[in-house]
């Protein structure tokens, strides 16, 4: 898989040309720190184009994340598409432009923030550790039970 996305101008045709395919992962320079931890290769759907003697570079970038939830810790994957890629490239002598970099920091910028496996992920009771996504607790502290057995001795009454 390729690590460099290089453009060679002199095989772009007048009215453009499609190009696609796929770059390593390692392209992200992902270290385990953080909730991220490894991404899928970076597709790339791309049209290149010569106008006035700069390349132009449209196109849509995707690529799926393994993350690590912030709250729960479980892991879940996160797809990220980009479809309004849009770069000029001045054309160097060799006629090879490397539009890595620029295709790169498209594709970051939209990396989360925040880790959530859910918008609503409950995270893991700070008492007994159980996940509260999966299973409720009788911790004290755990709000949502509180708030379920409140409601029973309601309709009791
Ligand atoms: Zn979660
Ligand atoms: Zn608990």
């Amino acid at each position: 898989m390729d690590k460099r996305l290089l453009v060679n101008t002199a095989h772009v045709r007048g009215h453009g040309t499609n190009i696609g395919g796929e770059l390593a992962p390692q392209v992200f320079e992902i270290d385990k720190v953080d909730r991220l931890r490894s991404s899928s290769p970076l597709h790339y759907s791309l049209h290149v184009r010569i106008v006035e003697q700069s390349l132009l570079v449209q196109g849509t970038l995707e690529c799926n994340l393994q993350c690590e939830c912030d709250r729960c810790l479980c892991e879940y994957d996160q797809s990220i598409e980009i479809n309004n890629v849009c770069h000029y490239f001045e054309i160097p002598g060799d006629k090879i432009v490397d539009i890595t970099d620029e295709i790169r920091e498209d594709i970051l910028i939209m990396f989360p923030q925040k880790y959530l496996c859910s918008a609503e992920c409950m995270g893991l009771c700070p008492s007994c550790g159980r996940n509260r996504n999966a299973e409720d607790c009788q911790c004290e502290n755990n709000e949502s039970v509180v708030d379920v057995w409140s409601q029973l001795n309601e309709l009791e009454l």
